[in-house]
């Protein structure tokens, strides 16, 4: 059954959207002062920090950096900053006026002003010493940045050893993979060729080498095609993070396969849609 034609293109920001919102948010505050921090409601998912006006105001902002999907912030005074779009944030740089969905609003020592929109408000705002990252609580039992190149196809072997598990849900788990994403996981087990179902524990190495190359390959595909949306971010009220992609098995039930006759299959796994061809992902 196809979904409404609406569901099209709606989708959470995942790792390509946090990492190209960093890179334009670089631009915009690396090596800035923050003059003014304004948190314009008490908190999003969960409680703004209390003293955030307080300890980020004045700070020069020294480096910028994502986790998994959590943006950072680095300031000159031992703080960073730790952003989360959820399912619908986004930041918005020098917008011509605030509205009811703009949560948090910065401004820097050259007058250039960002806002945090999130109009399902599941993002979050946190502080933490940046010396103490690794250990705070979202970040303390992640597994390695798909990006990093920490992954290879005998780590991975030796992580799905005897684990029955169908292979894109281990791929789901962030004490696994770091911020991987439904999105990207359909995809670089498309570019392997490896049924999504199949327990993990019984992929062969060859297909998890394949594997391992195809998850930085799709990640940076749509990381470069995010950067396009950066030549726009100097235009007033440009909204950082969010482009179109097309995919190869992603949101396309029904439709034929980029590789043979086959038509793109969406089922249910743990909850979420995965997209695959059973022709050739085996
Ligand atoms: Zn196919």
């Amino acid at each position: 059954m196809k979904r409404p034609s609406l569901m099209k293109g709606c989708r959470l920001p995942e790792l390509p959207e946090v990492e190209t919102t960093v890179r334009g948010l670089e631009h915009v505050l690396k090596g800035r002062r923050l003059s003014r921090v304004e948190p314009r409601r008490a908190d999003l998912r969960r409680a703004f920090p209390a003293d955030l006006g307080q300890r980020l105001t004045g700070a020069r902002v020294i480096s910028l950096g994502r986790r998994a999907k959590y943006g950072l912030i680095d300031t000159d005074r031992g703080d960073t900053l730790i952003f989360h779009l959820g399912m619908s944030g986004a930041w918005r740089v020098d917008p011509d006026e605030l509205g009811k969905h703009d949560h948090l609003l910065l401004e820097t020592d050259e007058g250039r002003r960002l806002s945090l929109r999130d109009p399902r408000r599941f993002g979050s705002i946190d502080l933490v010493a940046t010396d103490d990252l690794a250990d705070w609580p979202a970040f303390a039992e992640l597994g390695p940045e798909p990006l990093g190149g920490a992954i290879d196809g005998r780590w991975l072997k030796e992580r799905f050893a005897g684990r029955d598990a169908a292979i894109k849900l281990m791929l789901l788990d962030q004490k696994m993979v770091a911020g991987l994403g439904n999105i990207y996981a359909c995809e670089a087990l498309f570019r392997a060729k490896i049924d999504p179902r199949k327990p993990a524990g019984k992929v062969s190495l060859p297909k998890l080498n394949a594997l391992a190359e195809a998850i930085p390959t799709v990640l940076e595909e749509a990381i470069w095609a995010g950067g396009s949306t950066l030549r726009d971010f100097a235009a007033p009220d440009g909204e950082l993070g969010y482009f179109s992609k097309q995919f190869d098995v992603y949101d396309r039930e029904g439709e034929p396969c980029h590789r043979n006759d086959g038509n793109v299959r969406r089922i249910v796994q743990g909850g979420r849609s995965t997209f695959f061809c059973p022709a050739c992902q085996r």
